[in-house]
C-alpha cells in the first residue's frame, strides 16, 4: 500500500477532516486525521499495522506498547501480527502511567505504537513510563506523523505510515482563530468533552 492509497482509506473512511482543530499538544490546525474511524474497520487496522511492521524486526522486539487511547487499536493490532505480548500505558489525572497489573521483564525491549504523533508529548511519556519499569523503548512506529521533518524528539529510531506535512500554530499565533471563522473544536481524545 502506498502513501496515496492509505491516505485514500483515511478519505473514504469520511477521517480526513478540513476545519478548524486543537490538537492533543495544544496546537491548531485546518486539518485532522481521525484515526479512529479508519480502525473501526479491522482490515483497515489490519493492512495499516503491516505497513508498520513492515518496518521492525521482530527479533528485535520482545513487547508492543502503545499510549492510550489513540494508540491501543493499531498498537494491539501491531502485536497481534508480531506475536507479542501488548501493554499499554494511560493518564491518570494527567500522569501517564502503567496500570492494570501490567508488567515488564528487565531489560524487555519494547516496540512504541501510536496512531498520530504530533509533538510526540505522549509517546516520550509512555516510554518514560516504560524505562521507570525496567524495560528499553527500541523504536517508535506510527501510523500518521503530523510532523515528520521535526528532529531530536525521540531518542530512538522512528518511522512512519503516513507522511502528513500539516502546518500547525501556536494557540496564540493561529490564523484561524484570527480569523474567527470557525470555532475550534477538539476532535481526539485527551480533554475532548
Ligand atoms: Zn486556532
Amino acid at each position: 500500500m502506498n502513501e496515496h492509497e492509505m491516505l485514500a482509506m483515511y478519505e473514504d473512511a469520511g477521517a480526513l477532516l478540513n476545519g478548524h482543530f486543537v490538537l492533543s499538544s495544544g496546537r491548531h490546525s485546518a486539518r485532522y486525521l481521525q484515526s479512529a474511524l479508519v480502525l473501526m474497520n479491522i482490515d483497515n487496522a489490519t493492512a495499516l499495522a503491516k505497513e508498520l511492521i513492515g518496518k521492525v524486526d521482530a527479533r528485535d522486539i520482545d513487547m508492543v506498547v502503545s499510549p492510550a487511547i489513540g494508540g491501543l487499536v493499531i498498537g494491539q493490532e501491531v502485536a497481534r501480527l508480531l506475536h507479542k505480548p501488548f501493554i499499554f500505558t494511560e493518564r491518570k489525572e494527567g500522569v501517564m502511567q502503567m496500570r492494570r497489573g501490567f508488567a515488564i521483564p528487565e531489560d524487555a525491549r519494547l516496540l512504541v505504537v501510536e496512531d498520530v504523533i504530533t509533538t510526540g508529548g505522549s509517546v516520550c511519556e509512555c516510554m518514560d513510563v516504560v524505562r521507570r519499569h525496567g524495560g528499553k523503548p527500541v523504536k517508535v512506529l506510527a501510523v500518521v506523523d503530523r510532523a515528520p521533518d521535526a528532529e531530536g524528539r525521540f531518542d530512538v529510531p522512528h518511522e512512519t505510515a503516513i507522511h502528513l506535512s500539516v502546518e500547525t500554530h501556536a494557540a496564540d499565533e493561529c490564523p484561524l482563530c484570527r480569523e474567527g471563522v470557525l470555532p475550534a473544536i477538539k476532535p481526539g481524545s485527551r480533554g475532548a468533552v
